[in-house]
């Protein structure tokens, strides 16, 4: 995600309706801190004091986003997920808070989408070998058809009293299309207990914005696109009390005999998606929300996805590759952020 300019620009512009269109100037300044976290990069600007404490701050940002991997991380043999993966047939698991939040999260978007996120996709995640398992390629022998009698979200069974899950036998959850927006959501409620109202948290390009920065202005960033050619390029969005996330086959993918396959896989096929569309953007109050529905609505394709979005209210962004020319489809509610 770019971060752009401080001035207002030109470009297409998204405001939201939150925004107070003259809001008070803060004082203070700010200031910027990052650092690695998920495989990625993390970057937060908040606005405070000029003499504030950096290393509290930056050790609450940090310990937010360890906390996520320690618990929902695939990469990591020791989290909390893993260890729910390995579990024995037919035993409950308890979940720490913020693994419960995120596995229900997941479980509503997997049935409103009807299966096309699922959290339980981690067997056709490491048959393509976009997790940690097996280098990248198509799986080989009955490696697909086993995997795919493995996925299936309405397996989860999730005790929301106990905050225990059942490890059915096999089951293998992967978080990772909607856990980087949730360090980004829990980072920013960090933020907030501190006393910091105002500050942009970015975690591998997904990205939510509060307040205003000292000169009144909101933070303003401008939405990823896959190409500078692609139409819609540019626009700039006010993150108000808003979080944006977005989706693409440009990011990690491979080629094999002339068909580009994306890390996104169709859980309903077993495949990866591979129907021309370049990204989704998702925009929404929850970063969690925005992320997993970008990855959703990515797997719906470039006429699902819309119509989805449009059912349900989401304002969300489409670019669909033809041939080498790009089009964009945007949904109504994307299209009401319009200034
Ligand atoms: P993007 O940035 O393209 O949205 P994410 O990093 O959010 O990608 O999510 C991609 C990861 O999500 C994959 O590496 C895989 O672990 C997992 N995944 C792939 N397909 C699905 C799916 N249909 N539903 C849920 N998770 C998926
Ligand atoms: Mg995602």
């Amino acid at each position: 995600m770019i971060l752009a300019p401080a001035a207002r620009p030109t470009r297409r512009v998204l405001l939201p309706a939150t925004l107070d269109p003259a809001p008070p100037p803060l004082g203070g300044r700010v200031h910027e801190f990052s650092g690695r976290t998920m495989g990625t990069t993390w970057n937060v600007r908040l606005v405070a004091a000029v003499q504030l404490r950096r290393e509290p701050v930056l050790e609450a940002i940090q310990s937010a986003l360890d906390e996520v991997v320690a618990q929902m991380s695939t990469w990591e043999p020791a989290s909390d997920l893993c260890r729910f993966n390995r579990a024995a047939p037919g035993t409950w698991q308890a979940l720490p808070d913020a693994f419960a939040e995120v596995l229900a999260c997941a479980r509503e978007v997997a049935e409103r989408s009807e299966g096309a996120f699922d959290p339980t996709a981690g067997p056709l995640v490491d048959a393509w070998g976009f997790g940690p398992a097996a280098p990248l390629g198509r799986p080989g022998g009955a490696g697909l058809s086993e995997a795919l009698g493995r996925t299936g979200w309405r397996r989860i069974d999730l005790d929301p009293v106990r905050r225990s899950v059942l490890q059915p036998g096999r089951l293998a959850l992967d978080l990772s299309a909607i856990a980087k927006g949730f360090g980004v959501d829990l980072v920013a409620r960090r933020l907030a207990a501190l006393g910091i109202a105002s500050h942009l948290v970015e975690v591998g390009g997904e990205l939510r914005g509060s307040g205003v920065k000292p000169d009144g202005q909101p933070w303003w960033v401008q939405l990823e696109d896959p190409d500078p050619a692609s139409p819609g390029c540019g626009t700039v969005l006010a993150l108000h009390g808003l979080s944006v996330a977005t989706s693409g086959d440009y990011r990690r993918w491979f080629e094999h005999d002339g068909t580009r396959y994306g890390h996104t896989i169709d859980p309903r096929d077993g495949l990866p998606i591979r129907h021309g569309l370049a990204s989704v953007t998702v925009i929404h109050a929850s970063c969690m929300q925005a992320d997993a529905w970008s990855t959703a609505l990515g797997v719906l394709g470039p006429d699902a996805g819309p119509a989805l979005a449009n059912r349900l209210g989401l304002a969300a962004r489409f670019v669909v590759r033809r041939g080498t020319r790009f089009e964009e489809r945007t949904s109504a509610a994307f299209e009401r952020l319009l200034d």
